[in-house]
């Protein structure tokens, strides 16, 4: 039976570095689901819409003709042949993705082409670790292991101040404090990070490095 690994957690949590190792040890394939609503805005943005038309962006997220790369070591995102991996991984599409996150069609359709990769990847390499916000609730409850992945606000603003900036001096993360508590708050409407839904284990990364993290999820996968 194909193992899925799903995990969800916020940003800055360690989360997507740590899913990615985790499927590279493991053999299995990865899906970052974060990338597709960061595609589709992109998408939307690249055709000229307006984020708040509610309507044209969930014409548009069933039209985004998107391939999403499954290897861990390389997840290319192309969107109608453009490689936008790096494109959406900027500060403005990181602003901005939550408007069309929080779009219920757009959910719809992105939820249902994410149930259909993790189960054919699942399928054709043994197991898939999945990563996003509502894998474990929404996309696949019935997943084999269904981790929520944390970290203390302190600890996620320092990774993600290093990761935008270089480091994690006082005004870095002064910096970056402002974009990460907006973007949870804009997201709060899809995703709980408090505490984790019934039957699904938390993992906190708060004290533990990279590899200790890694092993963390590791050890609740062989668990
Ligand atoms: O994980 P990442 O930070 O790349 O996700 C980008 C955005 O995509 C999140 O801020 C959230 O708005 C949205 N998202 C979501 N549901 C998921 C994954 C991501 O709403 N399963």
């Amino acid at each position: 039976v194909p193992v899925v690994v799903a995990i969800d957690g916020p940003s800055g949590s360690g989360k997507s570095s740590v899913s990615k190792a985790v499927a590279t040890r493991l053999g299995y394939g990865y899906v970052d689901t974060g990338a597709m609503y960061r595609a589709l805005a992109w998408y939307c943005l690249d055709l000229g819409l307006g984020l708040t038309d509610q309507a044209a962006v969930a014409q548009a997220a069933r039209d985004l003709p998107l391939e999403l790369g499954t290897d861990p070591s390389a997840p290319t995102v192309v969107v109608g042949g453009t490689d936008v991996s790096a494109a959406i991984r900027t500060t403005e599409i990181s602003s901005r993705v939550s408007a069309v996150a929080t779009n219920l069609d757009v959910r719809a359709e992105l939820v249902r082409r994410q149930r259909e990769l993790i189960a054919a990847v699942a399928a054709s390499q043994g197991g898939v670790v999945a990563e996003g916000r509502d894998l474990t609730t929404v996309v696949v409850p019935d997943a084999t292991v269904r981790l929520l992945v944390t970290a203390s606000e302190e600890a996620r603003l320092a990774r993600r101040s290093t990761e935008l900036h270089g480091t994690a001096d006082a005004a870095s993360v002064a910096a970056t404090r402002d974009q990460i508590v907006r973007r949870d708050k804009d997201d709060s409407a899809v995703s709980q990070f408090l505490t984790a839904a019934p039957g699904v284990t938390v993992v906190d990364t708060s004290d533990l490095d990279f590899a200790g993290s890694v092993q963390a999820v590791l050890d609740e996968v062989n668990a």
